[in-house]
């Protein structure tokens, strides 16, 4: 049995059981229990005055009758609330080297200021979070205490280090000067044979998916293309092609980060599972990305907001006009915050994220739904998280008022809960 069909028999025993318990109507108790709420499913279904019960970390039952209320050990009265799943950021670099030079503060930021941001995305709503680009040791680390309580933050996904070019971004770029701390956080292949190789370690070391590729840069002897100001090359399309193959073969999805409208094309057709920004540096001139990803069912992760600060409202435009256009012709979006890079408010980069997405055009549910049920299963997580949902985790953001009608409402949830606990608000 592979990896996925491991996991899914899994998750159906696990569902089954939960599944099985009586409806709360036979003297079991709800731990916890939201009365008459509006209930944003995660996946387009919306309920109306529906309660939702939790037993431990698992959402139990939901009815829109509210039957159940004496039956719970406490109880939210969720009228004129609306809940929606916990919300989850697919982009963000657990480990940022803006912040890391070298052991010292290699030290500090893990004792430090990574407790703090994780306990900031989970009061925001964050829930879940993959981590990409980053060294394996500490990707495990703190996906390993915040699944054992010792440290407060959503749950992690660890993608690990991404595979780039030996003279790709960000080996050559970010890391150039940080010899040490360039092999932890990347991979570099120049061939098909170094590129199953670092896909193999990284798998093998316990990272999960979807892995990271970068696919941004100049051609060997073509005209220079500089990133950060440094000359930088894409990874070889046979190494592109084999770091694919030998993650599926595993079975892997694998996301690409691309900038530029050719690379994500040839991207799409190697076979990526999922783009990471996508087309930023101009506008899609052609139908024949949309029709490529719609062919893969490719995932696009979003990170608009990261453009605008890095480049610009002119570039976070066009990001954002080639997002609506890829959105519109039926290419799921996720959302991805890229938190730290360029601004440090981790959590709210997630919300003010969403936000971007109804900027651009989305319906404020079609950008909720990007920051839950579709960003779940771009991690492969759809059975665990992501909606609202009989047998998922009990993660939840309760808004007071709507935010379908109102995005901001997320800014400033009512209460957030993970595992089943409430870790913002009042019981
Ligand atoms: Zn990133």
């Amino acid at each position: 049995m592979n990896r996925i069909a491991a996991r899914r028999f899994f998750a159906i025993l696990l569902c089954c059981g939960v599944m099985g318990q009586p409806e709360a109507g036979d003297g079991q108790r709800f731990d916890l229990y939201i009365a008459n709420a509006r209930v944003f499913v995660g996946d387009g279904t919306v309920l109306e005055r529906a309660s939702v019960g939790i037993i431990g970390d698992r959402i139990q039952w939901i009815g829109t009758e509210d039957i159940n209320r004496t039956k719970a050990k406490i109880v939210i009265n969720g009228a004129g609330t609306t809940i929606i799943p916990g919300l989850i950021d697919a982009h963000v670099h657990l480990m940022s080297s803006e912040y890391l030079v070298d052991d010292d503060s290699l030290h500090s930021y893990k004792t430090v200021i990574l407790p703090h941001w994780l306990k900031g995305m989970l009061l925001h709503g964050v829930t879940t979070i993959r981590t990409l680009g980053a060294p394996i040791r500490e990707s495990l680390e703190f996906k390993e205490k915040v699944a054992e309580g010792l440290i407060d933050g959503p749950r992690i996904v660890a993608s690990g280090p991404g595979l780039t070019s030996p003279q790709g971004h960000p080996a050559a770029t970010m890391y150039q000067q940080y010899p040490d701390l360039k092999k932890r956080f990347v991979r570099v292949a120049t061939n098909a044979e170094e590129a199953r190789a670092a896909i193999s370690e990284v798998v093998e070391a316990g990272m999960e998916s979807p892995l990271k590729l970068v696919f941004h840069g100049g051609e060997p002897g073509g005209e220079s293309y500089k990133i950060m100001g440094v000359p930088a090359l894409h990874l070889a399309p046979e190494a592109l092609e084999a770091a694919i193959d030998e993650a599926h073969s595993r079975g892997y999805r694998v996301a690409v980060h691309t900038n530029d409208y050719e690379d994500a094309l040839v991207a799409v057709l190697a076979g990526v599972d999922g783009l990471e920004h996508g087309v930023v540096s101009a506008p899609i001139p052609d139908g024949r990305l949309l029709q490529a990803m719609l062919e893969h069912n490719t995932f696009l992760v979003s990170t608009l907001r990261l453009h605008k600060l890095l480049h610009g409202s002119a570039v976070q435009q066009v990001a954002m006009d080639n997002l609506k256009l890829l959105h519109d012709g039926g290419v799921p979006v996720v959302v991805g915050s890229d938190t730290p890079v360029g601004w440090t408010y981790p959590g709210l980069n997630t919300v003010l994220e969403i936000e971007a997405l109804v900027a651009a055009g989305l319906t404020p549910s079609a950008a909720i739904q990007a920051a839950t049920h579709n960003a779940a299963v771009n991690i492969e997580l759809e059975d665990q998280v992501g909606r609202i949902h009989e047998g998922l985790f009990a993660d939840m953001v309760i808004s007071k008022g709507d935010p379908t009608t109102d995005i901001s409402l997320l800014r400033y949830p009512a209460y957030v809960i993970k595992n089943g606990k409430i870790v913002r608000g009042n019981e």
